[in-house]
């Protein structure tokens, strides 16, 4: 397995020392080879990919990345693919050609990279997955992202917040649940601890999914596209909320989504008048999503910050460069279908109007200024 190449050769050494019963070389030995690990990789050329520019995240993430390994001396070359999965594969192997010794790769089709994978594996190339778990392949050695499945429990909380759930309101609310990419290991995530929160109340009747699409494959946005979310919020309205029924209750996954579900609620004559918006959750506390919170249109996000992600995989790529082993907290939830990939996972934080300035303004994340 890759995970451990310079430490698998460091401990097949350290074995045959310690056989022959010369303990107190083995640290001289494992010393030399991550010498030498850190003497050969100082200033080496790393790859990043990140999935599009058409999300403000992705840019934040990469120039995160970009600016904190090339402070550690590291060269970068960072590619975006605009979501088009042999675009990024192509990126990849251009990577691979100009000599990188490491990549960090968010994966737009998390099952698609196989091939690139084995060919990085093939030139003894280490492989982070950034925040989307890689499937389906031996050779992603570590994972750094959020804890996604809270990302869904935290979602649900806020949605069951918003409507006013959690002070004792009984309901019966109508809400309407959206997930993300179906390619995306997070998606399901997302979704599974959203339903972890959500199905109780379903079957105890405090919310009713009116339009009865409630299972991941009708509900899922391919590629997050906020069009895609809009026309489907768009049919659910136009088929199921007639007659002066109204939606209390959205589950979005993501900002971008967000964005689109409220502009068909919109259309449909909602933030007007005395018809509030439903209560409409997110990701990602976007500059527009986190406008639109104040504006009481979007009710919440998920603040993941991008800084904390991208500090988090430059300790794991340096680690990694030098031949160590980088510290991870999760070595169970993340399995991508060929292995249990060692993971490092950060706390997301749930965000509405009561403390975005707390969160968002107080960590320096976007200025009052931005946020005008
Ligand atoms: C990320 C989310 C993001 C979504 C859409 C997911 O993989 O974890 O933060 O909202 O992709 O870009």
């Amino acid at each position: 397995m890759r995970l451990g190449r310079i430490g698998g050769v460091v401990s097949a050494i350290a074995l045959a020392v310690t056989m022959t019963g010369c303990g107190s070389s083995v640290k001289t030995i494992d010393a030399e080879a991550s010498a030498s690990a850190a003497a050969g990789n100082a200033g080496a050329l790393v790859g990043v990919t990140m999935p599009t520019k058409s999300s403000e995240r992705w840019i934040h993430d990469g120039d995160n990345v970009k600016a904190q390994l090339e402070k550690l001396g590291y060269k970068v070359d960072l590619q975006y693919a605009e979501n088009d999965i042999p675009t990024q594969a192509n990126q990849i192997e251009n990577q691979i050609t100009k000599g990188a010794k490491l990549l960090v790769v968010a994966s737009i089709d998390g099952t698609a990279l196989t091939s690139q994978l084995q060919q990085a594996a093939d030139n003894k190339i280490p492989v982070i997955a950034y925040d989307r778990l890689i499937r389906n392949s031996p050779n992603v050695d570590y994972y750094a992202t959020f804890d996604n499945y809270k990302v869904g429990v935290q979602q649900a909380t806020s949605l069951l917040k918003g409507l006013g759930v959690e002070d004792g309101e009984k309901g019966p609310f109508n809400v309407e649940l959206f997930g993300g990419s179906p390619d995306d290991n997070n998606a399901t995530f997302f979704w599974n601890g959203a339903m972890s929160v959500l199905q109780p109340k379903i079957d105890d009747g405090t919310l009713v999914v009116k339009s009865g699409q409630t299972d991941f494959k009708t509900a899922a946005i391919l590629r997050w596209d906020p069009a895609t979310a809009q026309k489907r919020m768009e049919d659910i309205l136009t088929k199921t909320y007639t007659g002066g029924t109204k939606v209390d209750g959205v589950l979005s996954p993501y900002d971008g989504l967000s964005i689109g579900i409220l502009s068909a609620l919109k259309s449909s004559g909602y933030g007007r008048g005395d018809q509030a918006y439903p209560v409409v959750t997110g990701q990602d506390a976007e500059l527009a999503s986190v406008k639109s919170i104040i504006a009481d249109e979007q009710y919440s996000t998920i603040f993941k910050d991008t800084r904390e992600l991208a500090a988090q995989t430059v300790k794991m790529a340096d680690a990694v460069l030098k031949g160590g082993k980088p510290e991870v907290n999760n070595t169970k939830d993340y399995d991508n279908g060929n292995k249990v990939v060692p993971s490092y996972l950060l706390e997301p934080v749930i965000v509405d109007k009561g403390n975005y300035k707390d969160v968002i303004v107080g960590s320096d994340y976007y200025t009052e200024d931005q946020l005008k």
